[in-house]
């Protein structure tokens, strides 16, 4: 007799994944698929499996997963956050318009201005935390948002913006690689489809590259499939293991890392060398009730300012538990410079727009102890 499927929460899906174990024997770890091609049974007959570009059993375990943790019906992995963002691009044909968090990730922003603004589409860089800013045009056919944004932390109201989409016929599109679906889930708000780096909080661990999209529709699926197996740059089995690997703890990592996150962050606004603390926990943060609208969490991402920009030569070289790098959301707490890093491809003019300055540092929270994080950056500060 079939088990009764009950609802599990998400600290239960996580876990369990799609499938979870392998039915052949049972094997709670569900098996690393190494294989290229799939032998067929007969003529015109296959197992289900052809060629791993098309599908393969571990990625698809894992993009059942994703899809089940975004409520959404269609998941699909790639080998990293870029990728799947050039293959949801592949949506669109010269001409278009598509309106863009101007505060968002800087590979993304280089995606579109420097490779698919020169296939002819067109992008307007937008503060999507303030509704009148987001105008449609005739040709508008998406708004791609980043909510908190990267590296400001602004708050873009989902529900609204996925409405005034609706209304103009374009596709709400949410970066949800900052929150992860273990605090919001934006197909449940009225989104038509969500990215995600799966390098970040997904796999956990700064051991892997990854890239999601996911979607409910049908026929969008169905297109996004088509070029997803011809573009080919999808996620390989063993990475696609380890991000199912790193999905189980997803709960408890963010559960610490934005307890931890939320230490830091008080402790660095009380900081006299500190000028400003961005952090969507903070109850002063502008996004602060909105976010609580939309989300059940703050994450672990914190931005701020040293008062001089001399500091901030000090506090990258001083540091020693927390590692000066790249990226974000992995177990270990990491620190960047986005004007020099992650934000160095978008122009001077924008960034000072957005807010990103030379005394900006980013702060990925990790899962060390509180007190071990916040001693190190009291003697970076400090010296
Ligand atoms: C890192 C990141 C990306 C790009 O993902 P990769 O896995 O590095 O290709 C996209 N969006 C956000 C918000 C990111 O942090």
């Amino acid at each position: 007799m079939a088990k009764k499927k009950q609802q599990l929460h998400l600290d239960s899906l996580v876990v369990h994944g799609s499938q979870g174990f392998d039915p052949l024997t049972g094997a709670v770890s569900f098996p690393i698929y190494q294989s290229a091609t799939f032998r067929h049974p007969g003529l015109n007959e296959t197992t289900g499996y052809d060629y791993s570009r098309l599908q393969n059993p571990t990625r698809e375990e894992l993009e059942k997963t994703i899809a089940k943790l975004e409520s959404g019906a269609h998941g699909f992995a790639y080998s990293s956050g870029m990728a799947a963002i050039a293959n949801l691009l592949q949506l669109f044909k010269p001409g278009d318009h598509i309106l863009v968090s101007d505060d968002l990730y800087g590979g993304t922003f280089r995606l579109f201005e420097e490779i698919y603004h020169e296939s002819g589409i067109v992008f307007d860089f937008v503060n999507t935390s303030d509704l009148d800013q987001i105008k449609f045009k005739d040709n508008t056919v998406a708004v791609f948002i980043e909510t908190p944004s990267n590296p400001m932390m602004k708050i873009a109201d989902i529900r609204e913006i996925a409405k005034k989409a609706k209304q103009h016929g374009a596709l709400c599109i949410v970066d949800n690689t900052f929150l992860t679906p273990y605090f919001q889930r934006p197909l449940e708000l009225g989104a038509d489809l969500v990215v995600h780096s799966g390098t970040k909080y997904l796999g956990g661990h700064n051991d892997t590259l990854a890239g999601f999209l996911v979607v409910n529709d049908a026929a969008c699926a169905e297109r996004l499939q088509l070029i997803q197996k011809s573009l080919g740059a999808v996620l390989a089995p063993f990475d696609s293991w380890l991000i199912l690997r790193g999905i189980k703890t997803l709960s408890v990592r963010l559960e610490r890392q934005q307890a931890n996150a939320m230490r830091v962050a008080i402790w660095l606004k009380e900081h006299k060398k500190v000028d400003s603390v961005h952090y969507v926990g903070l109850p002063d943060h502008p996004g602060y009730a909105l976010n609580l609208k939309q989300a059940s969490g703050f994450g672990a991402m914190i931005s701020f300012s040293v008062k001089s920009k001399k500091m901030v030569a000090q506090v990258l070289e001083r540091v020693s538990l927390i590692y000066y790098a790249e990226s974000l959301g992995g177990v270990e707490t990491l620190i960047t410079y986005p004007i020099e890093q992650t934000h160095a491809a978008i122009p001077a003019d924008l960034r000072a727009r957005i807010g990103i300055n030379d005394r900006l540092l980013r702060l990925s929270v990790g899962i060390e102890s509180a007190d071990d994080i916040i001693n190190d950056l009291k003697q970076a500060l400090e010296g």
